[in-house]
């Protein structure tokens, strides 16, 4: 009758719909996807910070470039303040407040430089810190696109093993019981077969009658569970551990 060769098929079937399954829901994908936005929010969060230390050091030469000027300004008032060459009271005046207003300024500059260099400095400190850490994601990363790829490469060999297997057995079934099987397949989400063990369907675990009990050692008949409808297998003992 063949029930035994279809028990074969069953299971084959069902190995493949697991790793189908496997294939389409495996978390290395989610993982490999979480890994890679990690690693590209890190990298864009290292750029926009280089960004800014980019800015604030070219800031800071503007500022020192804007010292150097005012201390040449300073130099010249300063000389012709205290040169003799001018003797306007008003004008010396003038150029006393004006030395005063390049002071405060010069007092700035030096204030908002020294505030930059400090904060470039800790920019620095932390943009290493971040470069390491992307370092680590990176690798993190690789690691989860190689699980993934080995993980589906191994469901790949054996969809390809197990597909070679069903068509080999499926060749020596009647078509006839491929038919029903395929029927009951559909029905019992892939479990057209039930064994019994102890005179109890394996599909439903409902009692066989002891009716349909007889037949079950007629290899020719097709024993249908009375409650749920399974094709009934009653396999040899040594098959029974399996
Ligand atoms: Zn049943």
């Amino acid at each position: 009758m063949g029930l035994e060769q279809l028990w074969q098929l069953q299971e084959i079937d069902l190995a493949i719909k697991a790793l189908e399954e496997e294939e389409e829901h495996t978390p290395l994908r989610q993982e490999l996807q979480t890994a890679t936005e990690k690693v590209e929010r890190l990298r864009a969060e290292l750029a926009g910070d280089e960004e800014a230390l980019k800015n604030q050091r070219k800031r800071l030469k503007k500022l020192e470039m804007d010292l150097q000027q005012n201390s040449d300004n300073r130099a010249a008032l300063r000389k012709r303040l205290y040169g003799g060459e001018v003797s306007n009271v008003r004008e010396l005046e003038q150029m006393e407040v004006k030395l005063g207003l390049l002071e405060k300024e010069q007092q700035a500059q030096e204030d908002e430089a020294l505030e930059l260099m400090e904060a470039i400095e800790s920019g620095d400190a932390e943009l290493r810190g971040k470069a390491a850490r992307l370092k680590e994601e990176e690798n993190n990363r690789r690691i989860k696109e190689t699980e993934l790829d080995e993980a589906l490469k191994r469901i790949a060999a054996g969809l390809e093993q197990l597909r070679r297997q069903r068509e080999e057995l499926a060749a020596r079934i009647e078509p006839r019981l491929m038919e029903r099987y395929q029927l009951l397949a559909q029905k019992h989400g892939g479990q057209a077969l039930a064994r019994v063990a102890e005179d109890i369907c394996g599909g439903c675990g409902v009692l066989i009658s002891s009716a349909q009990r007889g037949f079950l050692y007629n290899p020719e008949a097709l024993v249908y569970c009375e409650s749920c409808g399974r094709l009934l297998v009653k396999l040899s003992d040594h098959d029974q551990t399996g």
